[in-house]
């Protein structure tokens, strides 16, 4: 398995042999600055006693407090929370977000507690990390296998705990406790208003573009389905337990939707029943989806998916990266020998932290804006990031993620050098 935290800091080092930077830079950003791992113990519906591990991390403050989801899930690691926090640190300042970077994880398969043990497994969390959270200093969010329930809990298990309402404390809530209108589809909708904005530069037809997403969670639906609507055809879409394609890109997001809620799973055989003659469904692999040939391969689910074994066989003009650290390093440069352009998770996924942002912001006022203003907002946000980026990456002929840590480098470096620098106190 591809160690997550050294293949994000091989990504910043070929970002730092771009541009000059004070070594104070490269020293405060090689290692995170808290790191927690904690114990939680949950009475289970059995009666017995089970202890689930977890972890924070703050990896760096240096423009906020910090800022990053929750992940639930048997894989996580300590390496995989710092590597996630270490990438919303330049997320949080590619987006313009007065914001570090942090992330939270639990060892734990979601899939086979209850909801009662899930409630307790959460409020237990919270409460294991509470004195390193905070509006002003930590801010928490839902990643993978972790919900707007979940963060209800946590935001109660905080108000408890700290006996005052602070719905700052955690973003991705239900509307009806602080939430934002929009949350839930911004991660993707960020990469759908960039997705536009790359296939006008390149004078692209929408209606002709090809898609397949791998992972049809929460930011694989929303991205498929706002595609889907304005007419791009969607060839491929998977989950953990399979994948199913349509030669002719019928495949509509909100059926197969329908279809996983009601079987659990993507189900070609099932899913073809329920729509147009005309297409031609089939169940293919996993591994297969990713190798389509396709314009737009957005990968939407774990890291390392795209690694140096299957990035030759990968046949999409573009990668645009939803999902954080689905491309190994070594996969990056087989990609770009090959011609493949990649639009970088830092980038591409931005929306979601931008949209907990604009969150955290009516939570303090509290004054809430109506779902347009957070979707003009949002994309006043990305759509520049998205043009400088682009930008930067044609001028110095680079990749676009290199050119996002150059400019996520540059706001960071103006934050840590205004203390001061070697040069400075030598
Ligand atoms: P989610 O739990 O809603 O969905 C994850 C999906 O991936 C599920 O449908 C799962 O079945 C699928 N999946 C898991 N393993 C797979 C595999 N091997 N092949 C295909 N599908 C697989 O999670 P999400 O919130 O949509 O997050 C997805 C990715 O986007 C993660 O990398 C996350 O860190 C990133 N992300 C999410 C947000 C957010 O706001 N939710 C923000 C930024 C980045």
């Amino acid at each position: 398995m591809s160690n997550s935290f050294e293949n994000a800091k091989k990504q910043l080092d070929k970002a730092f042999k771009e541009i000059e930077l004070s070594n104070d830079v490269h020293e405060i950003l090689s290692k995170p600055k808290e790191a927690i791992q904690v114990s939680i113990p949950v009475r289970m519906h059995d009666g017995k006693l089970k202890t689930f591990q977890g972890f924070r991390v703050r990896y760096n403050d240096s423009l906020g407090p910090t800022k990053g989801g929750i992940r639930f899930h048997p894989d996580v690691s300590f390496d995989e929370v710092k590597a996630l926090s270490f990438w919303m640190t330049f997320k949080c300042a590619i987006a313009g977000l007065p914001f570090g970077g942090g992330k939270g994880g639990v060892i734990v398969n979601p899939k086979e507690l209850n909801k009662h043990e899930l409630e307790m497994l959460s409020r237990g969390y919270m409460s294991a990390v509470a004195d390193i959270v905070g509006p002003d200093r930590d801010i928490p969010a839902p990643d993978v296998y972790t919900n707007a329930m979940i963060m209800s809990w946590m935001s109660d298990e905080y108000n408890k705990i700290t006996r005052k309402i602070q719905p700052a404390v955690i973003t991705g809530k239900p509307i009806s406790l602080g939430g934002s209108l929009g949350r839930d589809e911004a991660t993707a909708r960020g990469g759908y208003y960039i997705i536009k904005e790359f296939v006008k530069k390149k004078g692209l037809n929408e209606k002709e573009m090809r898609v397949a997403v791998q992972g049809f969670g929460n930011a694989g639906y929303h991205i498929a389905k706002m595609l889907h609507d304005d007419g791009y055809q969607v060839v491929g879409l998977s989950d953990s337990k399979g994948a199913i394609y349509s030669e002719k890109g019928t495949l509509n997001p909100e059926q197969v939707m329908k279809v996983k809620k009601e079987k659990g799973m993507i189900d070609a055989e099932y899913y073809s029943g329920s729509v147009s003659d005309d297409s031609k469904h089939k169940k293919i692999t996993n591994e297969e989806l990713l190798e389509l040939d396709v314009d737009f391969l957005i990968p939407a689910a774990l890291e390392n998916q795209i690694t140096e074994k299957n990035a030759n066989k990968i046949k999409a003009k573009y990668v645009v990266e939803i999902a954080n650290g689905p491309t190994t390093p070594e996969a990056d440069e087989i990609l770009r020998k090959n011609g493949v352009v990649l639009i970088p998770d830092i980038l591409a996924n931005s929306g979601g932290v931008t949209v907990s942002y604009f969150e955290w912001v009516q939570n303090r006022q509290g004054y809430y804006w109506e779902l347009e203003e957070v979707r003009n907002k949002l994309k006043e946000k990305i759509v520049p990031a998205f043009d400088a980026i682009h930008t930067i990456a044609i001028e110095k002929k680079i990749d676009m993620r290199t050119a996002a840590y150059i400019f996520a480098l540059k706001r960071l470096a103006d934050a840590i050098e205004s203390k001061g620098t070697e040069e400075f106190f030598a």
